[in-house]
């Protein structure tokens, strides 16, 4: 088969996605399946709806697009704060969106009235992470704001940790998000529906029995894709790790020292590595280099494999170790991180097969 090659194992993912559904449901938190990683794929999105997920997230229009063109009936949340430049297509595409900006809000309201819809938004406060969101002291106005112009609806609040800052979701931060929704209801009248305050990094959390009963959404990416949380990247039990494999080819297989003869100065990106003399190994040049992926996130599955390092079109390993069982055109696999998923996902030179019950769907992206 070509190489190198994503394949995704629609099976491991549905059955990833049914664990966490089951774990947040039995706590009262509905899961948004996020797709932003896998480029929206629509197989994905529809594994993850097997596996209970009630709506699907994305932080790209293209990709929400891609979901509706082939599809997939659910509610779409648009996960990264609209562009003002952007709002008739979120009207058009999704059913609610995250939001921290009153111009943006604006911006909707007017498109939402054009269109004689109401979009549902959902005001992201900061607790501390310091990416996205409307710092607490500001919500109330923002809110007040929000709620006074027609074509859009507050649905609820959210917040988004351990992203940008590596904050981490704990009883305090949880339930400070709770008492800002009461206040924001009492001030205003009004009842969220939402209180949307995780994501993968919220698992620990909710198993402990930690999480307040007001928050009652999730939006969750990694845990059902990679089968991790996101605090200590733990594997979450009862989960696949492996649901993405990323398949390459040996296309030259040498014995040669490991260190470098001659005058060095820089390697092709600027890095000057540290060799070890480890004497005379046998190395394998792959077909997957920094065009194709993220190399520094990708884990070999045969412990005998180790990762030297990778220029733009070659994975460079030491196979010393499997020297007998390997030879040149055959495969080796990496399970990837989650950067190294995201930038697989989204070069155009490594192939996406989808597998179920163990072998590729017909149809292929
Ligand atoms: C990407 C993203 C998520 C999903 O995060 P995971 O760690 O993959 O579960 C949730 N919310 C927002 C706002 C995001 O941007």
């Amino acid at each position: 088969m070509t190489t190198p090659r994503l394949t995704m194992d629609l099976d491991r993912i549905e059955h990833n996605a049914r664990t966490i559904v089951a774990l947040c449901q039995s706590h009262g938190i509905e899961v948004c399946g996020v797709t932003k990683a896998v480029c929206g794929d629509p197989e994905v999105a529809r594994a993850m709806q097997r596996g209970g997920v009630a709506s699907i997230a994305d932080s790209r229009l293209e990709n929400i697009r891609r979901l509706r063109a082939a599809g997939i009936d659910t509610d779409f949340l648009s996960l990264r704060v609209p562009a003002v430049s952007s709002v008739e297509a979120i009207v058009d595409l999704t059913d609610f969106s995250l939001n921290s900006e009153l111009a943006v809000l604006e911006a909707l309201s007017a498109a939402a009235q054009r269109r004689g819809r109401v979009h549902a938004v959902v005001l992201m406060v900061d607790l501390g992470d310091l990416r996205e969101g409307v710092w607490p002291d500001d919500l109330l106005s923002l809110a007040e704001a929000a709620a006074k112009l027609g074509g859009i609806r507050i649905k609820g609040l959210g917040t988004n940790l351990a992203c940008f800052g590596g904050v981490v979701p704990t009883a305090e931060n949880m339930n400070y998000l709770a008492k800002l929704a009461g206040e924001i209801e009492q001030a205003l009248g009004l009842d969220l529906d939402l209180i949307s305050a995780i994501n993968s990094s919220g698992l620990e959390l909710i198993a402990a029995g930690k999480m307040p009963d007001r928050i009652n959404h999730a939006r969750i990416g990694e845990a059902i894709l990679l089968g991790r949380e996101t605090t200590q990247r733990r594997p979450w039990p009862d989960t696949f790790q492996d649901a993405f494999l990323l398949h390459a080819e040996i296309l030259e297989l040498k014995r040669k020292p490991s260190l470098p003869l001659g005058q060095r100065s820089e390697d092709a990106f600027g890095g000057l590595t540290q060799f070890e003399d480890r004497g005379e190994e046998l190395r394998a040049l792959l077909n997957l280099g920094r065009q194709d992926v993220d190399t520094a996130g990708l884990v070999p599955r045969n412990p005998e494999v180790v990762i030297l390092g990778a220029s733009s079109d070659y994975l460079v390993v030491d196979v010393t170790g499997a020297a007998g069982s390997i030879s040149v055109g055959d495969e080796l696999d990496f399970v990837p991180n989650y950067s190294a998923l995201l930038s697989a996902m989204t070069s155009k030179y490594v192939h996406k097969v989808h597998m179920r019950s163990g072998k590729p769907l017909s149809k292929q992206t």
